[in-house]
Protein backbone atom coordinates (compact mmCIF):
# COMPACT_ATOMS: atom_id res chain seq x y z
CA UNK A 1 0.00 0.00 0.00
CA UNK A 2 1.11 4.00 -0.17
CA UNK A 3 2.01 5.76 2.24
CA UNK A 4 0.71 8.97 2.78
CA UNK A 5 3.12 11.41 0.79
CA UNK A 6 2.84 13.97 3.32
CA UNK A 7 4.59 12.37 5.75
CA UNK A 8 7.44 12.48 3.50
CA UNK A 9 8.24 16.27 4.18
CA UNK A 10 6.63 15.97 7.77
CA UNK A 11 9.23 13.32 8.88
CA UNK A 12 12.16 15.42 7.50
CA UNK A 13 10.91 19.16 9.24
CA UNK A 14 8.79 18.18 12.14
CA UNK A 15 10.19 19.69 15.35
CA UNK A 16 13.13 20.84 13.21
CA UNK A 17 13.41 25.07 13.84
CA UNK A 18 16.33 26.66 13.14
CA UNK A 19 18.47 27.72 16.09
CA UNK A 20 17.64 31.05 16.84
CA UNK A 21 21.42 32.33 17.65
CA UNK A 22 23.47 30.56 15.56
CA UNK A 23 20.57 29.29 13.18
CA UNK A 24 22.18 25.89 12.94
CA UNK A 25 20.00 23.76 11.02
CA UNK A 26 19.72 21.41 13.47
CA UNK A 27 18.71 21.60 17.21
CA UNK A 28 21.97 21.44 18.97
CA UNK A 29 22.33 18.81 21.87
CA UNK A 30 22.07 20.91 24.79
CA UNK A 31 23.78 18.73 27.87
CA UNK A 32 23.32 20.87 30.84
CA UNK A 33 21.32 19.66 34.09
CA UNK A 34 20.47 23.29 34.80
CA UNK A 35 19.95 26.80 34.15
CA UNK A 36 20.88 29.94 34.93
CA UNK A 37 17.79 32.20 36.49
CA UNK A 38 17.88 35.70 36.28
CA UNK A 39 15.76 35.70 39.64
CA UNK A 40 14.92 32.86 42.47
CA UNK A 41 12.17 31.05 40.59
CA UNK A 42 12.32 32.88 37.91
CA UNK A 43 14.15 31.13 34.85
CA UNK A 44 13.85 32.11 31.52
CA UNK A 45 12.23 29.12 29.57
CA UNK A 46 13.82 25.72 31.73
CA UNK A 47 14.97 25.67 35.12
CA UNK A 48 16.08 21.79 35.08
CA UNK A 49 16.57 19.37 32.85
CA UNK A 50 14.37 16.71 34.16
CA UNK A 51 11.28 19.25 33.81
CA UNK A 52 12.67 20.21 30.72
CA UNK A 53 15.40 20.76 27.56
CA UNK A 54 15.60 22.27 24.37
CA UNK A 55 16.95 18.85 22.90
CA UNK A 56 14.19 17.27 24.17
CA UNK A 57 11.22 19.49 23.64
CA UNK A 58 12.28 19.83 19.56
CA UNK A 59 11.81 15.90 19.39
CA UNK A 60 8.49 16.03 21.18
CA UNK A 61 7.19 18.35 19.09
CA UNK A 62 8.35 16.54 15.40
CA UNK A 63 6.73 13.34 17.61
CA UNK A 64 3.44 14.58 18.36
CA UNK A 65 3.42 16.08 14.35
CA UNK A 66 4.38 12.93 13.07
CA UNK A 67 1.41 11.33 15.25
CA UNK A 68 -1.21 13.87 13.83
CA UNK A 69 -1.37 14.46 18.25
CA UNK A 70 -1.39 17.56 19.81
CA UNK A 71 1.68 16.72 22.26
CA UNK A 72 4.58 13.99 22.44
CA UNK A 73 6.21 13.39 25.33
CA UNK A 74 9.55 11.50 25.85
CA UNK A 75 10.99 8.19 27.91
CA UNK A 76 13.77 6.46 29.18
CA UNK A 77 12.58 3.32 27.58
CA UNK A 78 9.35 1.82 26.06
CA UNK A 79 8.52 0.65 29.37
CA UNK A 80 9.12 3.83 31.51
CA UNK A 81 6.26 5.28 29.01
CA UNK A 82 4.07 2.10 29.83
CA UNK A 83 4.62 2.84 33.79
CA UNK A 84 3.86 6.23 33.06
CA UNK A 85 0.33 5.62 31.54
CA UNK A 86 -0.49 3.46 34.33
CA UNK A 87 0.92 6.00 36.79
CA UNK A 88 -2.25 7.97 35.87
CA UNK A 89 -4.58 5.57 36.82
CA UNK A 90 -5.72 4.81 40.46
CA UNK A 91 -5.37 1.73 43.18
CA UNK A 92 -9.18 -0.38 42.02
CA UNK A 93 -8.84 0.89 38.50
CA UNK A 94 -8.92 -2.19 36.07
CA UNK A 95 -7.04 -2.32 32.80
CA UNK A 96 -7.91 -4.70 29.53
CA UNK A 97 -5.10 -5.77 28.14
CA UNK A 98 -4.99 -7.43 24.70
CA UNK A 99 -3.15 -11.00 25.27
CA UNK A 100 -0.98 -11.06 22.69
CA UNK A 101 1.38 -8.14 23.30
CA UNK A 102 5.02 -7.87 24.00
CA UNK A 103 6.56 -9.68 26.98
CA UNK A 104 7.75 -7.32 28.70
CA UNK A 105 4.77 -5.48 28.65
CA UNK A 106 3.01 -8.52 30.45
CA UNK A 107 5.93 -8.82 33.09
CA UNK A 108 5.46 -5.38 34.00
CA UNK A 109 1.95 -5.59 34.45
CA UNK A 110 1.45 -8.73 36.26
CA UNK A 111 4.78 -8.38 38.21
CA UNK A 112 5.69 -5.05 38.77
CA UNK A 113 2.38 -2.86 38.65
CA UNK A 114 -0.04 -5.58 39.26
CA UNK A 115 0.65 -5.36 43.15
CA UNK A 116 -0.37 -1.40 43.71
CA UNK A 117 -4.12 -2.40 43.45
CA UNK A 118 -4.78 -2.20 39.66
CA UNK A 119 -6.13 -5.61 38.04
CA UNK A 120 -5.24 -6.66 34.86
CA UNK A 121 -7.23 -8.79 32.37
CA UNK A 122 -5.39 -9.94 29.51
CA UNK A 123 -8.09 -10.49 26.19
CA UNK A 124 -8.22 -12.11 22.91
CA UNK A 125 -9.28 -8.43 21.50
CA UNK A 126 -9.57 -9.79 18.00
CA UNK A 127 -13.19 -11.10 19.38
CA UNK A 128 -14.51 -8.12 19.88
CA UNK A 129 -17.46 -10.11 22.14
CA UNK A 130 -14.64 -10.74 24.35
CA UNK A 131 -13.52 -7.21 24.46
CA UNK A 132 -17.00 -5.72 25.38
CA UNK A 133 -17.47 -8.72 28.03
CA UNK A 134 -13.71 -7.90 29.36
CA UNK A 135 -14.95 -4.14 30.47
CA UNK A 136 -16.99 -3.05 33.37
CA UNK A 137 -17.58 -0.36 35.04
CA UNK A 138 -13.99 0.11 36.97
CA UNK A 139 -12.18 -0.32 33.23
CA UNK A 140 -10.53 2.82 33.30
CA UNK A 141 -7.93 1.81 29.99
CA UNK A 142 -8.28 -0.61 27.29
CA UNK A 143 -4.41 -1.18 26.13
CA UNK A 144 -4.37 -1.97 22.72
CA UNK A 145 -1.45 -3.90 20.63
CA UNK A 146 -1.96 -4.18 16.69
CA UNK A 147 -0.35 -5.84 15.39
CA UNK A 148 0.28 -7.59 17.78
CA UNK A 149 3.86 -9.56 18.91
CA UNK A 150 4.89 -11.92 18.07
CA UNK A 151 1.86 -13.21 16.43
CA UNK A 152 0.89 -10.61 13.73
CA UNK A 153 -3.16 -10.02 14.94
CA UNK A 154 -4.95 -7.21 13.87
CA UNK A 155 -7.49 -5.43 16.69
CA UNK A 156 -10.53 -3.06 14.92
CA UNK A 157 -9.40 0.01 16.41
CA UNK A 158 -12.46 2.09 15.51
CA UNK A 159 -14.59 -0.63 17.45
CA UNK A 160 -12.23 -0.96 20.20
CA UNK A 161 -12.19 2.69 21.42
CA UNK A 162 -16.18 3.05 20.43
CA UNK A 163 -16.72 0.02 23.68
CA UNK A 164 -13.90 1.58 25.68
CA UNK A 165 -15.36 4.99 25.61
CA UNK A 166 -18.83 4.11 26.56
CA UNK A 167 -17.62 3.40 29.92
CA UNK A 168 -15.72 6.37 29.67
CA UNK A 169 -12.22 4.31 29.41
CA UNK A 170 -9.31 5.52 28.13
CA UNK A 171 -7.50 3.74 24.40
CA UNK A 172 -3.82 3.32 24.04
CA UNK A 173 -2.36 1.74 21.11
CA UNK A 174 1.13 0.41 21.59
CA UNK A 175 2.28 1.65 17.86
CA UNK A 176 5.70 0.70 17.97
CA UNK A 177 5.09 -2.22 15.05
CA UNK A 178 3.25 -0.29 12.76
CA UNK A 179 4.83 3.19 13.24
CA UNK A 180 3.17 6.31 13.06
CA UNK A 181 3.61 6.24 8.76
CA UNK A 182 1.27 3.01 8.44
CA UNK A 183 -0.97 3.73 11.52
CA UNK A 184 -2.91 6.68 12.63
CA UNK A 185 -4.71 5.39 16.01
CA UNK A 186 -5.59 8.61 16.90
CA UNK A 187 -7.81 9.20 14.17
CA UNK A 188 -8.70 5.93 14.71
CA UNK A 189 -10.58 7.04 17.99
CA UNK A 190 -7.64 5.98 20.64
CA UNK A 191 -6.50 8.49 23.15
CA UNK A 192 -2.76 8.10 23.65
CA UNK A 193 -0.47 6.25 21.33
CA UNK A 194 2.75 4.40 22.53
CA UNK A 195 6.35 3.02 21.27
CA UNK A 196 9.11 1.65 22.25
CA UNK A 197 10.96 4.34 20.38
CA UNK A 198 13.92 1.86 20.59
CA UNK A 199 12.08 0.38 17.48
CA UNK A 200 11.55 1.90 14.18
CA UNK A 201 11.44 5.59 15.23
CA UNK A 202 14.87 5.12 16.34
CA UNK A 203 15.54 2.74 13.85
CA UNK A 204 19.32 1.89 14.24
CA UNK A 205 19.05 -0.56 16.64
CA UNK A 206 21.57 2.09 18.88
CA UNK A 207 19.64 3.55 21.73
CA UNK A 208 16.85 2.27 23.92
CA UNK A 209 13.57 5.44 24.16
CA UNK A 210 10.36 5.50 24.36
CA UNK A 211 6.96 8.17 24.03
CA UNK A 212 3.37 8.78 24.66
CA UNK A 213 1.27 11.12 21.92
CA UNK A 214 -2.05 12.25 22.98
CA UNK A 215 -4.55 14.90 21.72
CA UNK A 216 -5.81 15.89 24.74
CA UNK A 217 -4.65 18.78 26.43
CA UNK A 218 -5.85 17.40 29.83
CA UNK A 219 -4.35 14.15 29.52
CA UNK A 220 -1.25 15.74 28.66
CA UNK A 221 -0.52 17.48 31.66
CA UNK A 222 -1.12 14.36 33.63
CA UNK A 223 1.76 12.49 31.70
CA UNK A 224 3.92 15.46 31.42
CA UNK A 225 3.22 16.09 35.53
CA UNK A 226 4.26 11.92 35.73
CA UNK A 227 7.44 12.49 33.46
CA UNK A 228 8.67 15.30 35.65
CA UNK A 229 8.07 13.60 39.07
CA UNK A 230 8.59 10.16 38.40
CA UNK A 231 11.62 11.58 36.47
CA UNK A 232 12.04 8.59 33.77
CA UNK A 233 13.40 10.86 31.19
CA UNK A 234 15.26 10.15 27.60
CA UNK A 235 19.17 11.65 28.12
CA UNK A 236 19.71 14.44 25.10
CA UNK A 237 22.29 12.05 23.08
CA UNK A 238 18.99 9.95 22.31
CA UNK A 239 16.78 12.92 21.67
CA UNK A 240 19.22 14.14 19.21
CA UNK A 241 19.36 10.83 17.54
CA UNK A 242 15.84 9.95 17.97
CA UNK A 243 15.33 13.39 15.74
CA UNK A 244 17.82 12.60 13.23
CA UNK A 245 16.11 9.24 12.57
CA UNK A 246 12.89 10.98 12.25
CA UNK A 247 14.35 12.30 9.20
CA UNK A 248 14.20 8.77 7.20
CA UNK A 249 11.54 7.63 8.80
CA UNK A 250 8.96 7.74 6.14
CA UNK A 251 11.65 6.43 3.39
CA UNK A 252 12.74 3.45 5.91
CA UNK A 253 9.44 2.42 6.54
CA UNK A 254 8.58 1.97 2.88
CA UNK A 255 11.55 -0.43 2.41
CA UNK A 256 10.95 -2.31 5.49
CA UNK A 257 7.56 -2.95 3.98
CA UNK A 258 8.60 -3.62 0.55
CA UNK A 259 11.14 -6.06 2.19
CA UNK A 260 8.69 -7.77 4.34
CA UNK A 261 6.61 -8.72 1.91
CA UNK A 262 8.62 -9.75 -0.59
CA UNK A 263 9.88 -12.07 2.58
CA UNK A 264 6.11 -13.05 3.65
CA UNK A 265 5.28 -14.43 -0.08
CA UNK A 266 8.67 -15.83 -0.57
CA UNK A 267 8.03 -18.04 3.12
CA UNK A 268 4.63 -18.71 2.27
CA UNK A 269 5.34 -20.84 -0.57
CA UNK A 270 8.35 -23.04 0.83
CA UNK A 271 7.39 -26.26 1.86
CA UNK A 272 9.89 -26.44 4.83
CA UNK A 273 7.23 -23.34 6.54
CA UNK A 274 4.17 -24.41 7.83
CA UNK A 275 2.24 -20.63 8.26
CA UNK A 276 3.19 -17.53 7.89
CA UNK A 277 1.79 -14.65 9.68
CA UNK A 278 2.12 -11.05 7.62
CA UNK A 279 -1.06 -8.70 7.49
CA UNK A 280 -0.04 -7.44 4.36
CA UNK A 281 -0.72 -11.39 2.72
CA UNK A 282 -4.11 -11.89 1.65
CA UNK A 283 -3.91 -15.47 3.59
CA UNK A 284 -3.83 -13.49 6.62
CA UNK A 285 -7.53 -13.84 8.60
CA UNK A 286 -7.46 -9.61 9.28
CA UNK A 287 -6.02 -9.16 5.71
CA UNK A 288 -9.31 -6.83 5.38
CA UNK A 289 -9.69 -4.97 8.61
CA UNK A 290 -5.45 -3.95 8.20
CA UNK A 291 -6.51 -2.72 4.81
CA UNK A 292 -9.12 -0.69 6.46
CA UNK A 293 -6.77 0.46 9.08
CA UNK A 294 -3.21 0.81 8.35
CA UNK A 295 -1.64 2.49 5.51
CA UNK A 296 1.16 -0.02 5.38
CA UNK A 297 1.79 -3.66 6.72
CA UNK A 298 5.10 -2.82 7.95
CA UNK A 299 8.05 -4.62 8.24
CA UNK A 300 7.37 -7.15 10.56
CA UNK A 301 6.82 -11.34 9.65
CA UNK A 302 6.14 -14.33 11.71
CA UNK A 303 6.31 -17.63 10.45
CA UNK A 304 6.33 -21.60 11.88
CA UNK A 305 9.21 -23.60 10.31
CA UNK A 306 7.69 -27.23 9.82
CA UNK A 307 9.10 -29.37 12.34
CA UNK A 308 10.42 -29.21 16.23
CA UNK A 309 12.70 -27.14 17.59
CA UNK A 310 16.16 -28.84 16.95
CA UNK A 311 14.71 -28.02 12.70
CA UNK A 312 14.11 -24.54 13.78
CA UNK A 313 17.36 -23.47 15.52
CA UNK A 314 19.70 -25.23 12.43
CA UNK A 315 17.52 -22.73 10.08
CA UNK A 316 18.18 -20.33 12.54
CA UNK A 317 22.18 -21.17 12.94
CA UNK A 318 22.28 -21.36 9.06
CA UNK A 319 21.42 -17.96 8.87
CA UNK A 320 23.97 -15.22 7.66
CA UNK A 321 22.42 -11.54 6.81
CA UNK A 322 19.36 -11.96 9.66
CA UNK A 323 21.09 -11.70 12.97
CA UNK A 324 20.25 -13.50 16.17
CA UNK A 325 19.12 -10.91 18.73
CA UNK A 326 16.14 -9.21 20.47
CA UNK A 327 14.50 -6.10 19.29
CA UNK A 328 13.41 -4.97 15.60
CA UNK A 329 12.68 -2.12 13.66
CA UNK A 330 16.18 -1.47 12.97
CA UNK A 331 18.08 -0.91 8.98
CA UNK A 332 19.43 -4.46 9.59
CA UNK A 333 17.24 -7.50 9.88
CA UNK A 334 17.14 -9.46 12.79
CA UNK A 335 15.48 -12.59 13.75
CA UNK A 336 13.90 -13.88 17.05
CA UNK A 337 13.02 -16.78 18.58
CA UNK A 338 9.98 -15.77 21.01
CA UNK A 339 9.46 -18.33 22.86
CA UNK A 340 12.81 -17.93 24.49
CA UNK A 341 13.72 -14.48 23.68
CA UNK A 342 11.14 -11.53 23.53
CA UNK A 343 8.55 -13.56 24.90
CA UNK A 344 9.99 -15.91 27.53
CA UNK A 345 8.58 -14.06 30.79
CA UNK A 346 4.90 -15.06 28.86
CA UNK A 347 3.29 -17.79 31.28
CA UNK A 348 4.17 -21.10 29.34
CA UNK A 349 0.18 -21.94 29.35
CA UNK A 350 -0.42 -18.94 28.16
CA UNK A 351 2.07 -18.89 25.39
CA UNK A 352 1.00 -22.02 24.52
CA UNK A 353 -2.21 -20.72 24.25
CA UNK A 354 -2.00 -17.97 21.88
CA UNK A 355 0.85 -20.38 19.53
CA UNK A 356 4.14 -19.13 20.93
CA UNK A 357 5.86 -22.18 20.23
CA UNK A 358 9.08 -23.63 19.53
CA UNK A 359 8.77 -23.61 15.78
CA UNK A 360 7.69 -20.30 15.89
CA UNK A 361 10.40 -17.51 14.52
CA UNK A 362 10.18 -13.85 14.02
CA UNK A 363 11.41 -11.68 11.50
CA UNK A 364 12.45 -7.96 11.34
CA UNK A 365 13.01 -7.17 7.70
CA UNK A 366 15.44 -4.40 7.60
CA UNK A 367 16.60 -1.98 4.45
CA UNK A 368 18.99 -4.26 2.81
CA UNK A 369 18.45 -5.48 -1.02
CA UNK A 370 15.15 -8.19 -0.42
CA UNK A 371 16.71 -10.36 -3.01
CA UNK A 372 19.70 -11.13 -0.85
CA UNK A 373 17.35 -11.11 2.29
CA UNK A 374 15.37 -14.02 0.23
CA UNK A 375 18.71 -15.86 -0.84
CA UNK A 376 19.52 -15.95 2.96
CA UNK A 377 16.59 -16.90 4.09
CA UNK A 378 16.58 -19.76 1.13
CA UNK A 379 20.06 -21.41 1.63
CA UNK A 380 19.33 -21.12 5.28
CA UNK A 381 16.01 -23.46 4.63
CA UNK A 382 18.01 -25.29 2.16
N1 LIG B 1 6.20 -2.31 23.04
C1 LIG B 1 6.59 -3.18 22.08
C2 LIG B 1 5.64 -3.54 20.98
C3 LIG B 1 7.88 -3.72 22.12
O1 LIG B 1 8.25 -4.59 21.17
C4 LIG B 1 8.76 -3.35 23.18
C5 LIG B 1 10.11 -3.91 23.27
O2 LIG B 1 10.47 -4.82 22.57
C6 LIG B 1 8.30 -2.45 24.16
C7 LIG B 1 7.01 -1.93 24.05
C8 LIG B 1 9.18 -2.04 25.30
O3 LIG B 1 10.07 -1.05 24.89
P1 LIG B 1 11.57 -0.88 25.43
O4 LIG B 1 12.30 -2.16 25.16
O5 LIG B 1 12.07 0.30 24.68
O6 LIG B 1 11.46 -0.61 26.90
Amino acid sequence: MAIDPKFLTTAVHAGSDPEPVTGAVNTPLFFTSTYVQDEPGRPKIYDYSRAGNPTRAALEKGYAMIEGAAHGITFASGLAAEQAVIQLLEPGDEVVVCDDTYGGTGRLFRRVLGKYGIKFSFVDMTDLNKLQQSITAKTKLVWIESPTNPLMRIIDIKAASAMAHKVGAWVLVDNTFASPIFQRPLALGADLVLHSTTKYLGGHSDLIGGAVMVADDQLHEKLRFIQFAAGAVPGVMECFLLHRSLKTLALRMQQHEKNAMAVATFLEKHPKIERVFYPGLESHPQHQLAKTQMLGFSGMVSFYVRGDYAETKRVVGQLKLFLLAESLGGVESLINHPELMTHASVPPEMRKALGISPNLLRLSCGIEHAADLISDLDQALR
